[in-house]
């Protein structure tokens, strides 16, 4: 009746706009090329969207930090020790399993030939060995400096030094119409050698934060009556924080919808795309829908039993979110509405396993840089044995822990699992035309996992929460 018909549309009204906002975003932005706008112009068109990514990620960093500090708190320590090992459990697991499926459906469909020709030219990547982006995942978690936790992040970069060094020389006397001279002199001679320097770069260190937070939420949690003030003050500024989400999500169909159209009309023609180039881009797709479509919902559904498409129909916006803005950090106060209010997630459970995912959890990305390793070692004509596959699979998980959830951080993360297995990294440039594209999709998958862990968590924690509603009086955290 029209009366249904109109319920309908006021309960699905942000999701009507946000899907329409991408189909007049396609549209709009394939009308607009053939006007060849210049940079200036597309930057200017593109404003409204800008301002939407600058909204969402002003956001990120009060809402990591609050809801961590609050989610923690929320729970006893035990109680929380169990979430975190399902959470890490399920992280790991997911992440593997993506990892897999990447690397068997670039082995069957093999899109890389062994010629490079028809890429076009190639510019040099900066190198980082695996040993020292470890090492800098390790740092970036012990930030010695919050605030600078929030701006800056750790990146080892190599420089040039000359070292002196005292060389013997034999001096062949014997030539020398000088007898007198010694045979044997110490020169100095300097030598280049390239070290790694332990350097800043600018971008939220949410690791940091991340590992900060959820000490200082346990701390708080544990503190009784001290830590009441700093439980209220938190609880009240995430609550705050969320009333903003709430607001800038009447904005966010216009957002996407410009920062759609924008690099629509901004993006290079696609003349390569029949060959090599259009073969890979066509796997990873395949290896990202296998993962998303169907292996995500099938895991949710063995385990709670429940409908996995009615769960990611209550997450469309933030998945379009995410397509339209490329970073899961950013999408961050989407993914945390859509679960809480559409999916009724327990909010113990998002505040506590959302941050975490979005900074650690990107199944996505895992997937994209196993598959585009091994695309590029056909591409060099290489043939990757048993064992360096593993090692790919190893990195690859490794790179998607450490990618921060901005648009492209997978690209730059990907030299550490070419360097691992000796690929040459500045093969990166072969697949940099088509990166902006994949990285959208890898994005959607990255917040889709996040958001199917929530659920799976919150499932296998139930008795826990529920014990815990009693002990508490049932009250405060069912608002
Ligand atoms: N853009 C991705 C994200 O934010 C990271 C990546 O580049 O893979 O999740």
């Amino acid at each position: 009746s029209k009366e249904d018909v109109q319920t309908f549309f006021k309960k699905n009204a942000f999701v009507l706009f946000t899907v329409g906002a991408v189909i007049v975003g396609v549209v709009l932005g394939f009308a607009l090329r053939p006007y060849k706008m210049s940079y200036r112009e597309v930057k200017y068109f593109s404003f409204p969207g800008e301002l939407l990514m600058r909204m969402l990620q002003m956001l990120v960093l009060p809402l990591l930090v609050s809801s961590l500090i609050t989610g923690m708190a929320a729970l006893d320590s035990k109680a929380s020790g169990k979430m975190g090992v399902r959470a890490v459990i399920y992280y790991m697991t997911t992440t593997f399993i993506a990892v897999f499926v990447g690397i068997i459906i670039v082995l069957i469909i093999h899109p890389g030939k062994g010629s490079k020709e028809e890429f076009g030219k190639q510019q040099t990547i900066e190198q980082v060995s695996p040993a020292d982006a470890f090492l800098d995942l390790i740092r970036n978690m012990f930030p010695p400096n919050l605030v600078q936790a929030c701006t800056q992040q750790f990146k080892t970069k190599y420089s040039k030094r000359l070292v002196h060094e005292a060389v013997t020389v034999n001096d062949t006397a014997s030539n020398s119409t000088n007898g007198t001279q010694e045979a044997v002199e110490a020169v100095e001679a300097t030598r280049e050698e390239v070290i790694p320097v332990p350097g800043q770069v600018t971008g939220v260190n949410a690791l940091g934060l991340v590992v900060f937070s959820m000490c200082f939420g346990l701390i708080i949690g544990s503190m009784k009556e001290q830590g009441q003030l700093l439980r209220d003050f938190f609880d009240s500024l995430n609550e705050a924080i969320m009333r903003l989400v709430a607001i800038i999500m009447w904005y966010a169909p216009i957002g996407i919808l410009f920062l759609i159209a924008g690099k629509i009309v901004e993006m290079e023609d696609l003349t390569q795309m029949g060959g090599q180039l259009g073969m890979y881009t066509i796997t990873v797709i395949i290896g990202l829908l296998i993962h998303a479509v169907l292996i995500l919902p099938t895991l949710y559904f063995v385990i709670t039993r429940q409908n996995p498409f009615i769960f990611i129909a209550g997450l469309l916006q933030a998945l379009i979110t995410a397509l339209g803005t490329s970073s899961s950090s950013a999408t961050l106060p989407v993914t945390f509405k859509c679960l809480e209010e559409n999916n009724r997630i327990d909010k113990r459970i998002t505040r506590f396993v959302l941050p975490v995912g979005a900074t650690i959890n990107m199944d996505g990305t895992a997937l994209y840089e196993a598959l585009a390793a091994i695309f590029i070692a056909q591409v060099n004509n290489m043939e990757m044995n048993f064992g360096q596959i593993i090692t790919i699979s190893i990195t690859a998980t490794a790179a998607s822990i450490g990618a921060a959830g901005i648009p492209q951080a997978g690209l730059v993360t990907m030299v550490i699992v070419l360097t691992s297995v000796g690929l040459p990294t500045d093969d990166i440039t072969l697949i940099i035309a088509v990166d902006w594209f994949l990285d959208r999709l890898r994005t959607t998958t990255n917040v889709l996992g996040d958001s199917i862990g929530a659920g799976i968590v919150e499932f296998l924690s139930r008795h826990e929460l529920r014990s815990r509603d009693v002990e508490m009086g049932n009250s405060v955290l069912e608002e």
